[in-house]
């Protein structure tokens, strides 16, 4: 599989050519009956990506802590056949096994593994942290993705490939978000996202697994609104000028799920171990 440079003019080479650059293979069905478990898909971001893949023609298992908001967000969506929605605290090893050993039953396949669930904390900082908030948010942001991770990487070599996606900060880049006073474990726990996701990258290319790593900046969403509220800040300081380059100075949901779609979906066939940023310019500068 693949373009090979001793091929490039054969008949095969020249398909895939036209395939890979067709308009409608592009914007429509980019993950046509591909089956993708997407975490924290009740809100935000993960709500966001769940409804695109869907958009795109993927199964989508979209699974959260809070099953009552992920049913009412997704209802509309469900007579397709084509969403299921299943409650899994990511933090619970046993919780993984029985969300994969659930997909397996109804769709005999993973493909796609989005790691997106996690919290923030309004900690202030180090000398404000708790050992026990700290254990908290790690089992959730860090061991959450481990253990997604491990439980669907089995069947990801089983179907002889697959992408894991992985939804980081731009708190695992830069250590000085003045604003984000809950930063310290939080951004302890994206940098072991970043460091897992490029260790998957390298150890299951062999099997034809990618996995790929999102650092989104501001994104309004329910978890950054509470982190401005924890943080005594307003909407409004955001989404005004300020230190990011590019207008509107704050992300929409939507704005992240086209990157881990692209991430997700063979369009991305030779990329692994990628760090994607989508912050308006703000780690650049
Ligand atoms: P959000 O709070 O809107 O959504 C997070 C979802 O994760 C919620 O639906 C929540 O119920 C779920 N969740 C929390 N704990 C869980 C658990 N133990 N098991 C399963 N689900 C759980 O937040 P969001 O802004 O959409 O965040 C999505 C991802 O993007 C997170 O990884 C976050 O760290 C990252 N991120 C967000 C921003 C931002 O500004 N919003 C910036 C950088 C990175």
């Amino acid at each position: 599989q693949g373009l090979q440079f001793n091929k490039l003019s054969s008949h095969t080479a020249a398909e895939e050519i036209i395939k890979v650059f067709d308009l409608n293979y592009m914007t429509m069905n980019r993950l046509e009956n591909k089956v993708a478990i997407i975490t924290g898909a009740a809100s935000g971001i993960g709500l966001a990506t769940a409804k695109l893949f869907h958009q795109h023609g993927a199964i989508v298992i979209a699974a959260d802590i809070q099953e009552e908001l992920l049913k009412e967000e997704l209802t509309s969506l469900q007579d397709s056949g084509k969403i299921k929605t299943e409650k899994l605290d990511v933090s619970l090893e046993e919780n993984w096994y029985r969300l994969v050993t659930d997909t397996i039953e109804s769709f005999g396949r993973i493909d796609i593994l989005i790691n997106n669930a996690a919290i923030h904390s309004a900690d202030a900082g180090i000398l404000g942290t708790t050992l026990d908030s700290w254990n908290k948010l790690m089992s959730i942001n860090s061991t959450g993705v481990f253990l997604g991770t491990k439980a669907v990487l089995p069947y990801l070599q089983k179907n002889g490939g697959g992408s894991i996606v992985n939804v980081a900060s731009i708190a695992a880049l830069v250590g000085g978000m003045n604003a984000d006073a809950g930063a310290a474990a939080y951004s302890a726990s994206k940098g072991s996202v970043r460091s897992l996701s490029r260790h998957t990258a390298q150890h299951f290319a062999k099997d034809k697994i990618r996995c790929n790593s999102i650092y989104p900046g501001g994104v309004l969403t329910p978890m950054m609104l509470k982190g401005l509220r924890d943080g005594g800040f307003s909407e409004e300081q955001v989404s005004g000028t300020g230190p990011i380059p590019l207008p509107p100075y704050v992300a929409e949901a939507i704005d992240i799920a086209y990157g881990i779609l692209y991430l997700a979906s063979d369009e991305a066939k030779y990329v692994t171990g990628a760090e994607l940023v989508i912050d308006g310019g703000f780690v650049s500068q």
